[in-house]
C-alpha cells in the first residue's frame, strides 16, 4: 500500500464501499481524490489538473464551474429549498421545467414523471408500461425486453433490463420476464459476409421471433438506447430502428427510448431520437438535464399513455410511484437554467462544428497498429483496439490492454474510459473547445503508442 496515513485516499479506504469499483485495488492504490473543477477540467488532492474525457460519468454537459447553475440553485435554496409534489401538491420549478422539456421533446410526449437518477427513470418507465396495460384491459403484457450490450442502470428492474452480465452476476439478474435480444453493433455482431442491411433484417426477425415465441399478448415494452453508451458506444447499423419499430407496433409493444447519456445534444440534436427517427411512447433523461449538478431524472411519456391513466385510473387505483425529491425545486430550478443555458450558449450549433473536430482526428487513428475501429456520432466515440485488425480478434483479458491504456492516457493528464473488450470511451463536456479536443486526441495517440 503507497496510501500515506490521515491522508484523503487513507480516510477514504478505511470508511467507503464505492461503486463499481475493484475493492482490491481500492485498498491497494487508493482512490483519485478529486477537490475541484474548472471548465472541462478537475483538480485532484496532489494539484494534478486533468482534462475530464468522459465528462465525469458521460454527464458533466457544461463542465465544471457554471456559475449561473450556482446561483439557481442559491435563489431556490432561500426561496423553497423544499417541497414534494405527491397527492396534488407542485411547485413553480416542477412546472416550468415540465414545460421547458415537453416543449423541447420529440413530438408524441406530453407529461413527465421526475425522479433522482437515470436507474429510477426507467424503473418507472417500465412500471409505467405495466400500469398502462393493467388499465386498459391487458394485465399479461407484462415482460420486458432489453438488448445485449444495452445499460439501463442498477435499480432490479433497471439492471434486469440492462444486457451485461457482469451486471447480473451474484444478484441472481436478471428477473423473470425480462427478455434480450442482440445489440445493434454491426461492427461487432454482424456475421462474416453479412450486408448491413442483411443484419438489420436478422435482428428484426429474431425479435419477432422472440414476440411470437413468447406470446405478443405477454410483452409489456421494448428498451434501448439509441447509441448504446457504457456497452461500448456503438451507434446503430443504418435502418435498424425503422426495421424494430415496425415489429414493436404491429405487436403493440410499447418502445422506452433510454436517452440517459444521450439526450440534450451529446449525438448531435437535441434527442438522439430525432436523428434516429424514433418515436418513443416513453423518453427517460437524467445526467445531462441538469449538467449533473444536482441529481435529477424524468421519463416523458406519450398523451396516448397519459389518456389511458386518466380514463382508467379510477377502477385500477392511482398510479402508487414516487420517490420524495421527486422534482426537488432546487434540482428543478437548476435543471430549468441548464436548459435555458443550452439554448442560449446554442449548444447545438457548438457541438455542429466541434463534433467533426473529434470524430475525424479519432477516425485518423484508424491507421494505428492496434486500433481496430473508431465509431462515434457527435461528442461520444470509442476507440476499439484489437490483436489483429483483419478478423477484428479480441486481445487475450490477461493482457489487460484496455486498462493500460487508461492508465496511459490518465498520465498524460486525461481521463477516459476503458471499456470491456479493450475500447476507450471518450465522452467530453458538450462545452470542450477545440485545442483541448486536440489535447485528448494527442493523449490517446500518445497512450496508443506507449501500449504497443
Ligand atoms: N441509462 C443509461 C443509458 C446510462 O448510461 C445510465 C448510467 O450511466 C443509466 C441509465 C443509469 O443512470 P444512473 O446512474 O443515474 O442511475
Amino acid at each position: 500500500m503507497n496510501v500515506q496515513a490521515n491522508s484523503w485516499a487513507a480516510r477514504d479506504i478505511a470508511t467507503l464501499l464505492h461503486p463499481y469499483t475493484d475493492l482490491y485495488k481500492q485498498q491497494s492504490d487508493g482512490p483519485i481524490v478529486m477537490t475541484r473543477g474548472q471548465g472541462v477540467r478537475v483538480q485532484d488532492s496532489d494539484g494534478t489538473w486533468y482534462l475530464e474525457g468522459m465528462a465525469g460519468l458521460w454527464s458533466a454537459s457544461l463542465g465544471f464551474d457554471q456559475p449561473r447553475l450556482a446561483d439557481a440553485a442559491y435563489r431556490q435554496l432561500q426561496a423553497l429549498p423544499f417541497y414534494h409534489i405527491f397527492n396534488n401538491r407542485s411547485h413553480g420549478p416542477a412546472i416550468e421545467l415540465a414545460e421547458k422539456l415537453l416543449a423541447i421533446a420529440p413530438p408524441g410526449l406530453a407529461r413527465v414523471l421526475f425522479s433522482n437518477s437515470g436507474s429510477e427513470a426507467n424503473d418507472a418507465a417500465i412500471k409505467l408500461a405495466w400500469y398502462y396495460h393493467h388499465a386498459i384491459g391487458k394485465p399479461a403484457k407484462r415482460k420486458i425486453i432489453g438488448r445485449m450490450r444495452g445499460y439501463h442502470g442498477v435499480t432490479i428492474a433497471a439492471a434486469s433490463a440492462t444486457g451485461q452480465p457482469a451486471n447480473h452476476a451474484g444478484f441472481g439478474l436478471p428477473l423473470d420476464g425480462f427478455l434480450h435480444v442482440g445489440s445493434h453493433s454491426y461492427w461487432h455482431d454482424g456475421e462474416a459476409g453479412e450486408s448491413e442491411a442483411d443484419f438489420v433484417a436478422r435482428r428484426a426477425a429474431e425479435l419477432e421471433a422472440l414476440i411470437l415465441r413468447e406470446g405478443a399478448g405477454t410483452i409489456a415494452a421494448f428498451i434501448a438506447e439509441p447509441v448504446t453508451g457504457g456497452g461500448g458506444v456503438f451507434v446503430p447499423a443504418r435502418g435498424y430502428f425503422a426495421a424494430i419499430q415496425e415489429v414493436l407496433r404491429r405487436h403493440e409493444i410499447l418502445f422506452i427510448v433510454d436517452e440517459v447519456i444521450c439526450g440534450f445534444g451529446r449525438t448531435g440534436t437535441m434527442f438522439a431520437s430525432e436523428q434516429f427517427g424514433l418515436q418513443p411512447d416513453m423518453l427517460t433523461v437524467a445526467k445531462a438535464l441538469s449538467a449533473s449538478f444536482l441529481p435529477i431524472s424524468g421519463v416523458m411519456l406519450s398523451g396516448r399513455i397519459h389518456d389511458a391513466m386518466l380514463a382508467h385510473g379510477r377502477e385500477h387505483g392511482v398510479f402508487a410511484h414516487g420517490v420524495t425529491y421527486a422534482a426537488h425545486p432546487v434540482c428543478a430550478a437548476v435543471a430549468l437554467e441548464t436548459l435555458k443555458i443550452y439554448e442560449e450558449t446554442d449548444i447545438l450549433g457548438h457541438m455542429a462544428q466541434v463534433s467533426p473536430l473529434l470524430q475525424d482526428g479519432l477516425r485518423a487513428l484508424r491507421d494505428h497498429p492496434l486500433v481496430g475501429d473508431v465509431r462515434g456520432i457527435g461528442l461520444i466515440a470509442a476507440v476499439e483496439t484489437v490483436a489483429e485488425k483483419a478478423s477484428k480478434t479480441a486481445f487475450d483479458p490477461k493482457l489487460g490492454v484496455g486498462a493500460r491504456l487508461q492508465n496511459a492516457v490518465l498520465n498524460r493528464q486525461v481521463i477516459l474510459r476503458g471499456l470491456r473488450g479493450d475500447a476507450l470511451a471518450v465522452c467530453p463536456p458538450l462545452i470542450i473547445q477545440p485545442p483541448e479536443i486536440a489535447e485528448l486526441i494527442a493523449a490517446v495517440r500518445g497512450a496508443l503508442d506507449e501500449v504497443a
